[in-house]
């Protein structure tokens, strides 16, 4: 090999080191300013009632702190899914795997998918009585393995209601999921928790996940 040809080789190194750094950096730059942070938060609207009563699900043991909206890590079947604030027709939805089931074990409920115990005792189907679930304007037979979608509207009833009557019931769910995916939920959820400067650096990073 001539000297010229060497040189040559050697400066044609150089440029293709110095392109490679600019895009990786260029790669990793955009990944810093274009990045959300990853959180599942979505919320949901439910319902139950029994013999034609609304259950008005009053007890604070019923609803989350805020600590309980976790973060990434599923530390506590309670992180999942749950309500806040005494707000008691919001499910907040914090992991994609979480079920109707999940959600009403929290609320130490069992629902199956002829009976429901509740706080106030159990309800089994019988010849007047069958348990009915409404979920997104359509009866469906069992919810308890179902997960729970994005702004989903559940009914839950236990009694005698006619067609008519359980469409009455459904109607009287407030639905208004949507309007908390919007809001920033400052007193609950997703409330004090900024993306730090710290952490976007961290999982810009993190492209290989
Ligand atoms: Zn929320
Ligand atoms: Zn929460």
């Amino acid at each position: 090999m001539t000297e010229t040809a060497k040189k040559l080789d050697n400066k044609l190194i150089a440029i293709v080191g110095v392109v490679f750094g600019l895009t990786l950096l260029l790669f990793f730059g955009l990944r810093f300013v274009f990045l959300q942070k990853y959180e599942v938060h979505y919320h949901a609207n439910f319902a139950v009632f029994v013999d034609g009563e609304r259950l008005p699900f009053e007890k604070f043991t019923f609803y989350e702190e805020v600590e309980a909206c976790g973060g990434n890590g599923i530390e506590s079947p309670k992180i999942r899914v749950h309500m806040h604030d005494q707000i008691n027709h919001v499910l907040h939805v914090h992991d994609n795997g979480a079920t109707w089931g999940h959600f009403f074990a929290n609320l130490s409920y069992v629902v199956g998918n002829d009976f429901i115990q509740t706080d106030e005792g159990l309800f089994v189907e019988n010849g007047e009585n069958t348990l009915t679930f409404i979920l997104n304007g359509e009866e469906t037979s069992t919810v308890y393995n179902k997960t729970i979608g994005n702004e989903d509207v559940l009914l839950i009833s236990y009694g005698s209601e006619s067609d008519e009557q359980l469409q009455d019931q459904y109607s009287q769910i407030q639905v208004d999921a949507a309007e908390y995916n919007e809001k920033d939920d400052p007193s609950a959820c997703s409330g004090g928790k900024p993306f730090t400067t710290s952490e976007r650096f961290k999982q810009a990073l993190q492209f290989w996940e």
